[in-house]
Parts: structure tokens; C-alpha cells; sequence
């Protein structure tokens, strides 16, 4: 079920002359010094697969990643780490460095936080331990997500979200959100979040996630590196982020995504302050889903110098080898 740990342990080292090849010819990556707007940022460290809610197999994702001219990636499937051993295999024949990942769900003060997780050396004792929790979770959630749907009118809501899903992985909202749309329930995507599973509606079942600080625990206990997903995500008051990154901190977490996306160059600045204040590595991801969206691999918006020091200069992730 979770991938076998120590068989993606040697990812992080260049295995083919391709990959020498290739990243000598990318002088720009990686930076050494802090993120930089005049770098061009060619790595990703938070993207999904088949494995969890993205549209493309790993193998595609990894492609992707080659044809967009990528050096690091890390897969970051919501949960799980099942992808990894296929990506980790078609990274290697791409000459791409591929960072196992995943995005475990948690809760902090009732409010849903997702955790990215740095696992240079997959996923392992109590990191593993906390996969398969994950696991039964999501299916125990998909339930009670289901029951609430059926009372709006979603009949057979679980046939339903599985056969949007399209194989036998852990549901998740996006399942059950087209199962609404093919319905006619909602007429798209982001009015199912809207009306139905967003942040604050009845669908959005958070009771099965483990607290942030237990999430990080796996993590680092299992020589990660936890990253808290999308802070500006949240709706939270910069005070209240602030709490958030505390409690992350006090547990052990070591990292925060000073980009996600898009986003404007002062928000990021004032979000770096934050990391900085805390001893905080930064962190960069699209989030990348499917392709078409606006979150295309490597697709961040440019990062002003920060004085927070960048993930990959983290002591764990090795990423000069
Ligand atoms: P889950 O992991 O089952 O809680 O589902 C969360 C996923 O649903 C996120 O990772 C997104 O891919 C998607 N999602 C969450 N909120 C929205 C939204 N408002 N609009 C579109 N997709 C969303
Ligand atoms: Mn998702
Ligand atoms: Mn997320
Ligand atoms: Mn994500």
C-alpha cells in the first residue's frame, strides 16, 4: 500500500548520464543564496497524480515536468504516496530529480490544513503508520460525505464520486464535486465547493484528520520535512497565521510555501517576514492538478528576494549530491 521506503532512497542521486546532461546545461538551478527574482525556478515541490486528485498518471506528470524543463520535482498526492515508485522510476529515465512527497490533511483549531511532506527517504516507520490512518480516514470521510450528499439529493453518492474517481484510490471533494455537476445537482466544478464541499459547508468533513502537530510528527520522526501548504489559503488573519506557524513550529515542522501559485510580489514579502521571524525554510509549489488549469508545473509567480533560506538548502534534503 505505501511504497516501498528504501527503494526511492537513491532518487535523490543521479543515476543517469542524462541527468548530469541535463542540469549542466541549467545553470540558473539551483539558486544558492535566498529566492530571487532575477532566478528562474525550474522545480516544483508540490504536485498530484492519478495517485490522489490530479488527472495525470505519474508517468504523464513526470513528462510533463521533462517537457516543461523542470530539474526537481516532488509528487505530493493528497495522503499517499502510492505514486512515487512509478514517478520515481520515470524520473530517473527523464533525468529529473524526484523528491517523494505527499499532502497529509490535518486540522488546527477545526479549520482543515494541509501539511506538505519532504520524504527524502519515503516513507518510513511512523510515516508509513500514519499513510495507512490516512487511508481508512478518507474512506470513513467518503461515507459521511455521501450520507450528507444523498440528503441534498445526490442519490447512490458513493457509486457515484467512485465512478467519476475511475479506479479504486481513496476518494476526495473533487470526486464527489463532479458527481454533482453530472448530475445537474450544480452546474460546475467550483459551485459544487461553493454550495456544497468548500471550506464551512456541510461537506467538507474534517473530523477523521489528525492534528497538525501529530501530522508533523510522522513527518519528522521519519526524516522529512514538513511544509504547511498554501498559508494564504486559509482565509486567516495574518495573526492567526501566525498562531498557525507557532504550533507548527512547536512541533517540529520546518518549512512553509512562500509561494504557491500565483501571488503578488508584496504578499509574498510580508508572508517571508513571518518565515523568517520563525526560523522558517520556504518553500515553492503549484499544486498542480490537470492541464489546462492556470497551475501548469513549475508555474510560480516571481519570488522577490526573501530572507528566508530556500527548502532545498534544508541539512534533509540533500539536494546537491
Ligand atoms: P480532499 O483532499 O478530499 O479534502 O479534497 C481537497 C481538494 O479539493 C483540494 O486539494 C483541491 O484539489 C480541491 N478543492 C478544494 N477546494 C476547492 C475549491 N473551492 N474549488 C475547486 N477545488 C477545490
Ligand atoms: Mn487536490
Ligand atoms: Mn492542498
Ligand atoms: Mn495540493
Amino acid at each position: 500500500m505505501t511504497n516501498s521506503p528504501r527503494g526511492v532512497m537513491s532518487m535523490f542521486s543521479r543515476t543517469s548520464s542524462q541527468a548530469s546532461s541535463r542540469t549542466a546545461s541549467r545553470t540558473l538551478f539551483p539558486p544558492r543564496g535566498t529566492l530571487d527574482a532575477d532566478q528562474h525556478y525550474s522545480l516544483d515541490f508540490h504536485m498530484h497524480s492519478t495517485a490522489s486528485d490530479g488527472a495525470l498518471s505519474p508517468t504523464e506528470l513526470v513528462a510533463l515536468c521533462a517537457e516543461r524543463g523542470l530539474s526537481h520535482m516532488a509528487l505530493t498526492d493528497h495522503d499517499t504516496m502510492d505514486g512515487v515508485a512509478e514517478a520515481a522510476k520515470a524520473a530517473r529515465e527523464a533525468g529529473i530529480y524526484l523528491m517523494p512527497g505527499c499532502e497529509i490533511s490535518t486540522r488546527w483549531r477545526s479549520i482543515g490544513i494541509h501539511v506538505v511532506a519532504l520524504m527524502p527517504d519515503g516513507a518510513q516507520g511512523p510515516m508509513a503508520e500514519g499513510l495507512v490512518r490516512q487511508r481508512q480516514a478518507r474512506i470513513e470521510r467518503a461515507s459521511a460525505i455521501a450520507e450528507w450528499l444523498e440528503k441534498i439529493g445526490l442519490d447512490d453518492a458513493l457509486a457515484k464520486a467512485r465512478a467519476q474517481a475511475g479506479s479504486e484510490r481513496p476518494l476526495g471533494r473533487p470526486d464527489f464535486a463532479r458527481a454533482l455537476v453530472a448530475d445537474g445537482l450544480v452546474k460546475d466544478f467550483a459551485e459544487a465547493f461553493k454550495r456544497y464541499l468548500g471550506s464551512g459547508k456541510k461537506g467538507d468533513v474534517k473530523a477523521q484528520w489528525p492534528e497538525i502537530g501529530e501530522a508533523v510528527g510522522w513527518i519528522v520522526d521519519a526524516g522529512g520535512v514538513a511544509v504547511v501548504a498554501h498559508p494564504l489559503r486559509y482565509g486567516l488573519t495574518r495573526r492567526k497565521r501566525g498562531q498557525l506557524m507557532d504550533t507548527f513550529v512547536e512541533a517540529g515542522g520546518q518549512a512553509v510555501e512562500l509561494v504557491n501559485g500565483q501571488q503578488n510580489a508584496d504578499t509574498t514579502r510580508d508572508l517571508a517576514r513571518q518565515l523568517v521571524e520563525r526560523d522558517l525554510y520556504a518553500s515553492l509549489g503549484s499544486d498542480f492538478h490537470f492541464p489546462g488549469s492556470h497551475a501548469a508545473p513549475g508555474s510560480m509567480s516571481v519570488v522577490p528576494r526573501t530572507g528566508a533560506p530556500p527548502i532545498w538548502q534544508h541539512p534533509r534534503l540533500r539536494l546537491y549530491p
